[in-house]
């Protein structure tokens, strides 16, 4: 299926490596034009973990597209490994909305137009995420989120990260699709790129993910995960809006069979 007759220009952060690359790869394949943003080896290279970062990102993305976006996917992230929680938090939370919601306008300019953000199984399948970190995250004060989140332990930032990145989509989309922008996550299970790599060779954090169960009995591929983004902003899933879509080889099923 190509997206091309839908979707046209997208701007896509974390388009360096891993699942962003897969997708940037399959998008222009497919008669996109991606805007990546990135810390490096990208069109509009800025940290995403900063505010000044995330100033500048918006500032040349808008630029670059004329104020009229078809699409926006939400990729960059750091996990578990990179051991300090405030930063996770700043990029996979912050990093992610800030720049969703300075392109909002140019999105509404584009409708019909399509948001995918990468949020991560770990949201769901870790037991008892601290409710009162994934609320500060979601006050949208960052130094308070950054605060809250400054003592708890990596994997549960990224699990809480993930999780209000995921209600930040679903409280916007009602009301976003008013305009014509569809908003939707994908939650990928553990996924072959250089950020599970990293999370592998960690002493602590390899033997963790390696017994986490994965029904089908491997990792994903990012290409797997592309797929699933590119159906999530393509025609084909119209009437999907505010879903999250588990590509985790079964993990949620297996830890949550009942929680539907
Ligand atoms: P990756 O490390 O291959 O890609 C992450 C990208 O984010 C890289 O291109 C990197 O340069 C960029 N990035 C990192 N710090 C940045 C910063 N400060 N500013 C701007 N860009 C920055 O990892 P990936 O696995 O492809 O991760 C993509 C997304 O998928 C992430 O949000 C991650 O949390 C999520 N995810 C990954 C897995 C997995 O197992 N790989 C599982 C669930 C969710």
């Amino acid at each position: 299926m190509s997206l091309s007759t839908c979707v046209t220009r997208i701007a896509l952060t974390g388009s360096a490596s891993g699942i962003g690359a897969a997708l940037r790869r399959r998008l222009e394949k497919e008669g996109s034009e991606v805007i990546g943003i990135d810390i490096r080896g990208a069109d509009v290279i800025a940290d995403l973990s900063k505010g000044s970062g995330r100033r500048s990102a918006i500032r040349e993305v808008l630029g670059r597209c004329g104020g009229k976006l078809d699409g926006f996917v939400a990729c960059a992230g750091v996990g578990p490994a990179v051991g300090s929680s405030p930063l996770i938090v700043s990029l996979n939370y912050f990093g992610a909305v800030e720049l969703l919601d300075a392109f909002k306008d140019a999105l509404v300019a584009g409708a019909p137009s399509s948001v995918v953000v990468v949020a991560s199984n770990s949201a769901t399948a870790l037991p008892s995420l601290p409710e009162d970190v994934v609320d500060a995250i979601l006050s949208n004060d960052e130094g308070s989120a950054r605060w809250a989140a400054e003592d708890i332990d990596p994997t549960i930032a990224y699990a809480a990260s993930k999780l209000a990145l995921a209600r930040a989509m679903r409280r916007r989309a009602s009301e976003w699709v008013k305009d014509g922008v569809r908003l939707n996550a994908v939650a990928p299970g553990a996924v072959e790129t250089p950020l599970l790599a990293q999370t592998l060779a960690d002493p602590e954090l390899g033997p963790q993910v390696r017994a986490f169960p994965i029904p089908v009995g491997r990792f994903g591929t990012p290409e797997e995960i592309a797929d699933a983004i590119a159906f999530l902003l393509g025609p084909a899933s119209a009437f999907c809006c505010g879903s999250v879509l588990f590509v985790d080889g079964g993990t949620d099923a297996l830890v949550r069979p009942d929680r539907f």
